[in-house]
């Protein structure tokens, strides 16, 4: 369960945002709905604490996550995985070192069989020992998911994740996503101006 209370969000550049009370329950999946520029971003930077709300607090089960201080990083990491709009790897390791550093990066130690079990659920099992840059940009994609779901996190959240995909593709992320999320019974939260997702996802916050 996440719960969002009184946020607001203010630019240095004056720009305002307030965002409307909700509570993302368990095992849901959500669709963050709004124009190019309403604030979706905004607002999912804001609930895996990658931004500091100007007012408002951001509740994840019983922890306020701007009450954590130096945890945050931390608990993001073992509880949230993210698909940002534009992938990004370290580009000198390869797709299981990166996944490693998913682990380490939440305290956990290394699980190959982890690695590998969500590798093949995503059909990239043959590419663990390539570099990221030799990946095309759907097996990028696979493997933004992938990291996303390897420390079987509590929420998912996706940023714009079909925003460069063709309708065939667009159709293939998304069931990716929510079989995922189904499989390790995770939130699923989905930014998107996108309307191809909407017939995907039935419940829908408006920014
Ligand atoms: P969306 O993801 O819905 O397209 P954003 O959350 O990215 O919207 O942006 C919401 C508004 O905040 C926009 O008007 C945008 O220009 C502004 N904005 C976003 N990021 C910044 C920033 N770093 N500095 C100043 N204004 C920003
Ligand atoms: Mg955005």
């Amino acid at each position: 369960m996440i719960a969002i209370e009184s946020l607001a969000h203010t630019y240095p550049t004056g720009q305002q945002i307030h965002f409307a009370d909700a509570t993302f329950t368990d095992n849901e999946n959500w669709l963050i709905l709004g124009d190019s520029g309403s604030g979706k971003s905004t607002l999912l930077n804001i609930m895996t604490g990658l931004l500091s709300p100007t007012s408002g607090k951001v509740i994840l089960n019983q922890t306020d996550l701007y009450k954590l201080g130096n945890k945050l990083d931390r608990f993001r990491a073992q509880y949230m995985g993210i698909v940002f709009q534009k992938p990004y790897f370290i580009q000198s390791l390869t797709v299981s070192e990166n996944l490693k550093l998913t682990q380490s990066l939440a305290g956990l130690k290394t699980n190959n069989h982890r690695i590998l079990e969500v590798l093949e659920g995503l059909a990239l099992a043959d590419k663990k020992t390539s570099y990221t840059k030799d990946l095309s940009v759907g097996q990028l994609q696979r493997l933004s998911i992938a990291r996303a779901i390897l420390n079987r996190p509590a929420i998912i959240f996706a940023d714009e994740p079909t925003a460069s995909l063709d309708d065939r593709n667009t159709e293939r992320v998304l069931e990716l996503l929510i079989n995922q999320a189904g499989k390790e019974k995770a939130d699923l939260i989905v930014a998107t101006h996108d309307k191809r997702v909407k017939d995907a996802i039935t419940n829908i916050y408006q920014v």
